[in-house]
């Protein structure tokens, strides 16, 4: 807590600290160990964890970073912040983000921007930038965020930390303001993989409050001292000569390949045919499913009003218009178009067909390797206002965007400071879905 005191006034990482309740589950904690009982107590007992402003924690403001949820306070609680609970966690706060998770940059936050730690002119990565900048500045040892299209791994590759998308289905979505539903995903921010992993085993699991949550049984830390003697690596072509990847991310690439062949592992080319239509695709069902989200926001229930009007209709507009910045307009406006009649079957309809073949393709990769090994993001983290126009920051997520349609895992594992920028790169491991174990053992070899 004095940690993030003294630094969170630059980094602006936290949205709300909820010290009480921190010293609260700490005291908790001390009075197990006092009683002998400390190792009754969950995986994560005593590990200080905050939360993205998208996941619900009873009494917190809950804001996603909108103006139109700025008063608003969660009634309950989501289940992937129980669980942390459940496990002994010590709840430090909630933290900034792009608004409603639309961005990659976390500048779409109605409140302020969070600062890479790394170099504060520079953005931490979005849209989960402040799950990432608190890790990077060692104000929490673990911090969850959700990843549509790559929020969780982006941030991570620019912020230097540990971050993990697992497979669709591993992690309950209950309590997490929806984005887009069959693409959201939590997962954890961490400063190594052991700590990522044990946050996994605490979080994974069925949850009767989301259908789409899978039993899981997964210990996430069993596979991460085997090596990768044996494993099979997949490396994309097309995305290591993709255009746009700069020179340093892909050398960084290479020589974290290198370092998995020396470690006994083979290097196994494989085609992903279709990710190149990736891009479009998620800009369709993205904003079909963010549009469809959002509608919920009506001023009426919960959420900003304003006041003054007499009739419903023009209370909601000027709410909405009020309440929504650019960026979550122009995902609601789009969303709306593609799924008017005439349109449907134009656009969205074909991104459901491209979504097959994208998962298609993952598992005929998957046949022949264990995990994919490719950029996170092509390139380190950028300059506050460098990246102006919305379709060249859509960009940043060229090489996570397929993984989200597909449902599979992955994550980013820090590699090292490029060598012309001297900031973090990231490589990302891609998995097979509900093999994420995988994944983190490669991982655990490049650390
Ligand atoms: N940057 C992507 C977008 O703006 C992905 C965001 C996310 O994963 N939440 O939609």
């Amino acid at each position: 807590l004095e940690r993030i005191e003294r630094v969170d006034a630059q980094v602006n990482a936290f949205l709300e600290v909820t010290a009480d309740a921190a010293r609260e589950a700490a005291s908790g904690v001390d009075a197990a160990i006092a009683a002998g009982t400390f190792d009754e107590l969950g995986p994560l007992a005593g590990v200080p964890v905050a939360f993205k402003d998208n996941m619900n924690q009873l009494g917190t403001h809950t804001t996603c970073s909108s103006r139109m949820l700025e008063n608003y306070v969660s009634p309950y609680t989501a289940t992937c912040v129980q669980r942390v609970l459940d496990a002994g966690g010590l709840p430090l706060g909630k933290l900034n983000m792009d608004e409603f998770a639309f961005g990659s940059s976390t500048e779409t936050s109605a409140f302020g921007t969070t600062k890479n730690p790394w170099d504060l002119q520079r953005v931490p990565g979005g849209s989960s930038g402040g799950s990432a900048a608190a890790v990077a500045a060692g104000m929490a040892c673990v911090t969850l965020g959700s990843d549509t299209g790559g929020s969780i791994r982006q941030p991570g590759s620019f912020c230097g930390v540990v971050a993990v998308k697992p497979t669709y289905g591993v992690v309950s979505r209950y309590g997490v303001v929806a984005f887009g539903s069959s693409l959201d995903q939590v997962g954890p921010f961490a400063r190594n993989v052991r700590d990522a992993a044990l946050t996994l085993n605490a979080l994974s699991g069925r949850d009767p409050l989301d259908c789409t949550s899978q039993e899981c049984t997964i210990d996430f830390t069993a596979n991460l001292e085997q090596g990768v003697q044996g494993m099979r690596i997949g490396i994309v072509p097309a995305f290591m000569q993709a255009q746009g990847l700069t020179s340093e991310v892909r050398s960084a690439i290479e020589a974290a390949a290198a370092k998995l062949e020396a470690a006994g592992a083979t290097l196994v080319e494989v085609e992903l045919p279709n990710a190149a239509a990736a891009m479009s695709a998620y800009y369709v069902l993205g904003p079909c499913e963010a549009f469809s989200n959002l509608s919920r926001f009506d001023s009426v229930r919960y959420g900003y009003r304003d006041p003054g009007h007499h009739d419903l209709g023009s209370q909601y507009e000027a709410s909405r218009a009020k309440g929504f910045g650019p960026e979550a307009r122009r995902r609601i406006m789009l969303g709306s178009y593609l799924l008017s009649s005439g349109v449907y079957d134009k656009y969205y309809y074909p991104a459901q067909q491209v979504r097959t073949l994208i998962t298609q393709d993952y598992t005929r990769a998957f046949e022949q390797v264990d995990c994919i090994l490719a950029p996170v993001s092509p390139r380190t983290a950028f300059k506050f206002g460098e990246v102006s126009d919305p379709t060249t920051m859509y960009l940043s997520d060229i090489f996570t965007i397929s993984i989200n349609i597909a449902g599979n895992g992955g994550m980013n594992m820090p590699i090292g400071l490029g060598e012309d920028t001297g900031l973090p790169v990231g490589a990302q491991l891609i998995a097979p879905a509900f093999h994420d174990a995988n994944m983190l053992r490669v991982a655990s070899a490049l650390e």
